[in-house]
């Protein structure tokens, strides 16, 4: 962090001013001109609130040379976090893929899709029990009961569920049921959410807010980090654009910027991103190019009647073809296919 000083401010006020930032733990340089004075900030500037340093009257702007997360930034863990989600590893040389129904309906339709897409070569199996929709009058989930049926297709196929929470009431009921546990993208600045997740030491899912900077989405990961939970897998899912063609527009160049800011490891859902079953083959084709660690693809039995996006979801044919599509990419970009 930089500060810049206002010209000609007396050196006892720059001098309260060091010992003010001095503080804070941090170590101050400062450079004394004749007019203009400005002060060099090394260490861990992430408690001082630049706003309250910009409100000094001697204060002309405050500057930012690193970034505001620390524990998810890969200058301080160059190493790649991988989080290992029973055995299932997201993060490392295998792409990890989460394939299921966008909601959990009939104990059929989970166990069913559960037991397709694992012949496909899926690794884990979505489902939302939870459903954080737009209308109050569209279906909301089978809530808890579905988190049973989520269950017993775990039990059925071995795959690791994902499944999203809503409220930080149902925390412990999630560690006790889930094996990663998903934030939807209407949840990525819930701090209350957030934090409590941080202490809790299971796997957690960070979708992309509709809205949100990569900024403001590795903050969101900073604050689960904070609290000691450092097994966090982002998820780009498509932002809100000017475009309204497809649902959102899919960020891929976010899945590059990630990788250079941080370890966490980041994976795609080309569902929610585009909101058209057929674009989500060429676009997890796509993020497996760009390097990628996976993919959340919504697959259901019977689109036409799903209870909910049915429009995004592939059938278990199609998601299988996805998989041999994906082989072929993962094969180029020096990646493996389960
Ligand atoms: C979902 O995964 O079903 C979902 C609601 O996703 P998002 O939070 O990305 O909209
Ligand atoms: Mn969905």
């Amino acid at each position: 962090m930089i500060v810049i000083l206002k010209p000609n401010t007396p050196k006892s006020e720059i001098d309260a001013l060091i010992d003010k930032i001095t503080g804070f733990g941090v170590q101050v340089s400062p450079v004394i001109g004749t007019e203009l004075s400005i002060l060099g900030l090394v260490g861990d500037t992430s408690k001082i609130d630049p706003t309250q340093i910009e409100a000094n009257r001697n204060v002309d702007k405050v500057l930012h040379v690193a970034e505001p997360f620390k524990k998810a930034n890969k200058m301080f863990h160059p190493m790649p976090t991988v989080v290992d989600v029973n055995g299932v590893k997201v993060g490392g040389k295998q792409l990890a893929v989460i394939a299921g129904p966008c909601s959990v309906e009939t104990e059929a339709q989970i166990v069913g899709v559960a037991k397709d897409v694992k012949a496909a070569g899926a690794n884990m199996l979505r489902g939302g029990a939870f459903k954080p929709r737009t209308s109050p009058y569209a279906f909301q989930g089978l809530k808890y009961e579905g988190l049973e049926l989520l269950k017993e297709a775990r039990e059925a196929t071995g795959l690791p569920i994902v499944t999203e929470i809503m409220s930080p009431y149902d925390i412990d009921r999630f560690v006790a049921d889930v094996d990663v546990i998903q934030v939807g993208a209407r949840n990525m600045q819930n701090f209350d959410l957030l934090r409590l997740l941080g202490q809790t030491r299971k796997p957690i899912l960070l979708k992309r807010g509709l809205s949100a900077t990569i900024e403001e989405w590795l903050m969101a990961a900073e604050y689960i980090m904070a609290g000691g939970n450092g097994q966090i897998i982002l998820c780009e899912r498509g932002i809100r654009t000017f475009e309204t063609y497809t649902r959102n527009t899919l960020d891929l160049s976010a899945i590059v910027a990630v990788k250079n800011l941080s370890h966490l490891p980041i994976i795609v859902d080309p569902s929610h991103a585009t909101g058209k079953w057929w674009m989500v083959e060429p676009l997890a084709r796509a993020a497996v190019a760009v390097g990628a660690d996976g993919l959340i693809i919504e697959v259901h039995n019977d689109p036409a009647h799903a209870l909910c996006d049915g429009n995004q979801s592939i059938k278990p044919a199609v998601f299988a073809d996805v998989m041999k599509q994906i082989k072929g990419i993962a094969d180029v970009v020096g990646r493996e296919v389960r």
